[in-house]
């Protein structure tokens, strides 16, 4: 029996299955590597605190965050493994993520003054892992400016401020294997470790592999994976392959209940713009989803629902709160089950599916279900 707040929508999210896939990442990672199981952003989507204690159970030794906040999270929840988090900015809660004992990251030296000046204030050594930019041109540091920010951390390392735990970056086109960004940014990538090597520091984890890493380039495993999408049973990419193909399973279903069936004639407008005009008389089921909800507005006219055993298609306009779909000669009764997305093992689809249909990623397609969205957990 669901609680009534799930009575309009609802995501299921199948901790089951997400623990299964960081087994299967684990089982994965070669050499022993261990697995940083990453929920930012709520955890794609799927809820931060729960997914995290499910990752966690399957033997996830670290996690990683993008924001502060959402490391900070996980310890006022009662997390206290080892947490990486990788996106700050001048000014940020430094002090309180080391008191904390979460690692945090360096991309340059404007950050690492920060660092050293938060671990002097609270009298504690911070855990420090510095980032390069090996290709992917967004954060981390660029080679040019490799050998003065390891010297920096280095004369830090020797005053006590900060320990550097790790030596990392991260892929640009994992997730079209062959790219030739791939092997250049690999050879990067040992570039800038013997840089750090030869200055003396001695890392704990050096990380490179976020899921395509994971599951397609073994040589970039180092001593920690970082996969994300993988760990809530999504494929990075088609080019990747299929969850199926890695024994991963999609965690999170997202499915509504009818508010509304009736007939309509033929001629009829649906929807905001009246994009679609019913072909004859017909059937409408009223879904009610919309973009508050984080579905896609351009899945109007494309996104697929299961409704009374068929596929349907998204019928005129997503609306902010609902969205309609034409069951043709198909009969559906007020409060009938709508399946936007699952597994898709029972007929439903998928994800991937609302990605296609979208132009987007499945990454987008889950992260963005918003908060009004009630999240059950079995
Ligand atoms: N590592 C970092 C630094 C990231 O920003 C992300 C997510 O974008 C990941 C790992 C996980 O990536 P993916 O979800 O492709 O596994």
């Amino acid at each position: 029996q669901l609680p009534p707040e799930c009575a309009r929508l609802r995501a299921e999210i199948d901790l089951a299955a997400l623990r299964s896939n960081v087994r299967v990442l684990r089982e994965r990672a070669v050499g022993g590597a261990q697995v940083m199981a990453v929920v930012k952003a709520d955890a794609y989507g799927h809820g931060l605190v729960p997914c995290a204690r499910a990752a966690r159970d399957a033997g996830a030794a670290w996690l990683g965050t993008a924001t502060p906040h959402e490391a900070l999270a996980l310890r006022a929840a009662g997390d206290g493994g080892r947490v990486l988090c990788w996106l700050w900015t001048p000014g940020g809660p430094w002090r309180e993520a080391i008191e904390a004992d979460i690692d945090v990251s360096a991309s340059g030296r404007w950050a690492l003054e920060e660092i050293v000046a938060a671990a002097r204030a609270c009298g504690r050594t911070a855990r420090v892992h510095l980032k390069a930019d090996t290709g992917l041109g967004r954060n981390g540091c660029q080679p040019a400016d490799w050998p003065d920010l390891v010297a920096a951390a280095r004369a830090a390392e020797a005053e006590g401020a900060i320990t550097v735990t790790g030596l990392w970056s991260h892929f640009a086109c994992a997730d079209e294997p062959g790219h030739p960004s791939i092997a250049a940014q690999q050879e990067s990538f040992r570039t800038a470790l013997a840089v750090a090597e030869r200055a003396g520091i001695r890392p704990e984890v050096r990380h490179f592999a976020n899921s395509p890493a994971t599951l397609t380039l073994p040589d970039a495993h180092y001593d920690l994976v970082r996969p994300g999408i993988a760990v809530y049973g999504l494929s990075p990419s088609p080019e990747v392959g299929t969850p199926q193909d890695f024994g991963l399973r999609p965690v999170m279903t997202l499915a509504a209940r009818l508010a509304m069936v009736k007939r309509v004639p033929g001629g009829h407008g649906v929807s905001y713009g009246h994009s679609y005009v019913t072909p004859g008389a017909t059937t409408l089921a009223l879904v009610p989803a919309g973009y508050a909800d984080g579905i896609p507005r351009h899945a109007s006219g494309s996104g697929p629902v299961l409704v009374a055993g068929k596929w349907r298609t998204v019928a005129g306009r997503v609306a902010m709160d609902q969205f309609v779909v034409d069951l043709g000669g198909d009969l559906a009764e007020t409060g009938d089950e709508a399946v936007l997305f699952g597994p898709g093992d029972a007929g439903e689809p998928t994800a991937e599916d609302w990605a296609r249909a979208t132009g987007t990623i499945g990454y987008e397609i889950v992260t963005r279900i918003g908060p009004r969205v009630p999240r059950v957990y079995a």
